[in-house]
């Protein structure tokens, strides 16, 4: 029972000079639903081609139940797995009767006709897709939704122990979407396996006992559910930020991308950014992108912060180039800082030119201070006045690292 069904031994497939798939092992067991989710061109199709073999390893092996895939006739291949193909724009012009009735070509005897038994299955495998009375329907007059669920049903007539979708329900709605995925879970109960290409994260973590996290042609990262749907994980393979809550009536993981704007009636909430020497720029970007609103300063004039927050149009101030930021400065930036929710003190050296910013500090509603420079290193200081006006902050503020404050903007500061 613990034996696997199919297994990839380090299979790489490679078209002219580019690794498409790149020394993959994964193994499924009778009984599992495995999706493998990934972005797009991640490798998901081929993966499902190379183990339906219409593809061919360039190197590494394929075996299903210990045997080399490749040795097995292609009709007992057919018997054993059945493969779901992303495409079904192009049909032949068959009723779908004829369809589902050559799911049976494989079982058939040579000159052996299908019979009755098989039209039986036939029809009640399109009865259980929801499809009962399409049988001399032709399938290029329906629709894309209706051809997937006739090709799935075609699936079922072949009764394989292993099934490989791909995409199967990209033209449903969410309804099919959902009977499909419950009729796919429910072969897992007979013990046969399914492996399936799932676009949709919140799909595949609700019916998938696995997921195989495909980037660049690799695994990225394997395991239940919980286990891969991480932000951590996610990000880089699809490039993107996300955010993972829990659906509060399934439990199941869901997946969104973080918004760059919220929508609301009330406004977003305003964070003044202290920055200095470009201590700024990176969590300046993060708050236009998340949508907050954003003031900025003190900073002097031609400093990276300074320049940025021009170009971007964020209201802030500015010292001279060469000046200590004075008292009349301060004076117009108070304001700034009291009107923020959140002040935000960057990780940037300090002395006595700039040291007027920890008076500013001082004014936050709320202060949030970067504990570390760009590569965790300790915070300068080129006087002893700037290094005690420092210390004294730390009574009332919240000290935090880049990730954990992004942390805390994605989730919202009220
Ligand atoms: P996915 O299904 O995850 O979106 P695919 O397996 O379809 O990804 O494609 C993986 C990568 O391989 C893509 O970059 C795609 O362009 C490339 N690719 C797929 N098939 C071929 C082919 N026959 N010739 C050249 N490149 C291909
Ligand atoms: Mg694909």
């Amino acid at each position: 029972m613990t034996e696997n069904l199919i297994e990839t031994r380090s299979v790489s497939f490679d078209v002219a000079d580019r690794r498409i798939i790149d020394r993959i092992s994964i193994r499924v067991k009778r009984g599992e639903f495995v999706g493998l989710v990934g972005p797009n061109g991640a490798g998901k199709s081929t993966l499902l081609r190379l183990l339906i073999g219409v593809l061919s390893p360039t190197g590494g092996q394929i075996l299903l139940e210990n045997r080399r895939l490749q040795e097995i006739r292609l009709r007992e291949r057919a018997r054993r797995v059945s493969y779901l193909s992303q495409e079904t724009t192009t049909v032949f012009p068959y009723p779908v009767l004829d369809i589902l009735l050559m799911g049976r070509y494989p079982f058939l005897g040579r000159f052996r006709r299908e019979s009755e038994s098989d039209v039986e299955k036939a029809r009640r495998a399109l009865a259980y897709v929801g499809l009962a009375g399409f049988e001399e329907r032709w399938l290029n007059e329906l629709s894309g939704g209706e051809r997937q669920l006739v090709l799935f049903a075609k699936i079922l007539v072949q009764e394989t122990e292993l099934l490989l979708l791909d995409e199967p329900t990209s033209n449903l709605d969410i309804k099919h979407q959902d009977q499909f995925f419950s009729m796919a879970r429910e072969l897992t109960r007979e013990k046969k396996a399914v492996i399936a290409a799932v676009h949709n994260l919140n799909i595949a973590s609700q019916y998938c006992d696995r997921l195989i996290l495909l980037h660049r042609g690799r695994v990225a990262t394997e395991g239940r559910p919980e286990e891969v749907l991480i932000s951590e994980r996610l990000d880089p393979v699809y490039e993107t930020r996300t955010v993972v809550t829990r659906n509060t009536s399934t439990g199941a993981l869901v997946v969104n991308v973080a918004p760059r704007t919220r929508t609301g009636r009330r406004p977003m909430p305003l964070i003044h950014v202290i920055g200095g020497a470009g201590s700024a720029v990176n969590l300046t970007r993060e708050l236009v992108r998340l949508g907050y609103r954003i003031s900025g300063g003190i900073a002097h004039e031609y400093d990276a912060d300074q320049k940025l927050w021009q170009a971007l149009e964020v209201p802030s101030l500015t010292a001279g180039a060469f000046s200590h930021i004075e008292a009349e400065d301060l004076e117009k930036a108070f304001p700034m800082v009291e009107a923020a929710d959140l002040t935000i003190l960057c990780s940037f050296p300090i002395g006595p030119g700039n040291e007027g910013n920890l008076e500013l500090a001082r004014r936050a509603r709320r202060l949030v201070i970067l504990e570390a420079g760009a590569q965790g290193a300790p915070r300068v200081f080129f006087s002893p006045s700037a290094e005690a006006a420092f210390a004294s902050l730390g009574a009332g503020a919240e000290f935090m690292d880049y990730r954990r404050l992004c942390e805390l903007l994605e989730a919202g500061v009220s």
